[in-house]
């Protein structure tokens, strides 16, 4: 068979799985399969797949044709042109984060905390963005600290970021510039609606079994002991959350709360 033929294959494998890109994912799975660039695949169209690509193209179609996640399969993601190391440890880091990271670059810091680091992909970002500041992510997961770490590493980032155990603020001393998060934020009654690749990532990471608001109260409950005068907090938030955590913001006595939109006009983040 040649490539060709598999990729066909392949994508309507992927499509009858219910994958909306499927002929764009097929590709990704065809060239990790054979060890090749993807945008170098029209080259290679007309090669013969062989029998050991097509064992492994296949193992990673059905792989996918049962909704894991393609970061999972592949290893990795982007995120704000950078590739993030991603398991089932970590929540994949995702398009609308990445207007987290841009608002948070139009604010001065040099410390930095990021509450709920999962992957590391906000901090770290932040970080090889702005030279010379320094960071600490903070996760209640251990394990989602070593994806972090190994980022960190990967991004020759390691001497700037540190990692720390700690639920929100508890564990975690000092003063900081700039606190960033991206918590759970899915409310339990949304869960059940959800896409299947979610069942891959860690539950904790995506929903807080309540109304989705808990992290951002537990969040507000410690932000000014560990705010510098002046300093600034951002937060991702939920589309319809946006009036909601604004309150919760300006209740614990932030000011200056303010609302930010993503690409699609949708409310994103909240800053104070
Ligand atoms: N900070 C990480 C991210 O934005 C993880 C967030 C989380 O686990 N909720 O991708």
């Amino acid at each position: 068979m040649s490539v060709q033929a598999g990729l066909r294959a392949g994508a309507a494998r992927l499509g009858a799985a219910g994958i909306g890109e499927g002929a764009r994912e097929a590709r990704l799975l065809m060239a990790a399969a054979l060890g090749l660039d993807p945008s170098r695949m029209t080259l290679h169209l007309h090669d013969d797949l062989g029998p050991e690509g097509a064992a492994r193209f296949e193992a990673l179609l059905a792989r996918r044709a049962a909704r894991e996640p393609m970061s999972h399969i592949l290893g990795q993601r982007q995120f704000y042109g950078r590739a993030f190391k991603v398991t089932g440890d970590v929540l994949d880091p995702r398009p609308e984060t990445e207007c987290l990271v841009a608002a948070a670059l139009e604010e001065g810091f040099e410390r930095v905390l990021d509450l709920g680091t999962g992957s590391g992909c906000i901090l770290l970002s932040l970080l090889a963005e702005r030279e010379g500041a320094q960071g600490l992510g903070a996760d209640v997961s251990a394990a989602a600290l070593d994806v972090a770490r190994e980022n960190a590493a990967r991004l020759g980032l390691a001497s700037r970021a540190a990692f720390q155990e700690a639920d929100w603020f508890k564990g975690v001393a000092g003063q900081y510039d700039l606190i960033v998060s991206n918590p759970p934020y899915i409310g339990i009654a949304e869960m059940p609606e959800l896409a299947p690749e979610l069942a891959h990532e860690p539950r904790a990471a995506l929903t807080d079994e309540g109304d989705g608001l808990s992290a951002y109260r537990a969040i507000a409950a410690g932000v000014l002991a560990h705010l510098v005068p002046g300093g600034r907090i951002l937060v991702e938030i939920g589309r319809t959350q946006g009036a909601d955590v604004a309150r919760i913001f300006a209740e614990a006595g932030l000011q200056a709360v303010e609302l930010r939109q993503d690409l699609d006009g949708r409310d994103r983040v909240v800053m104070a």
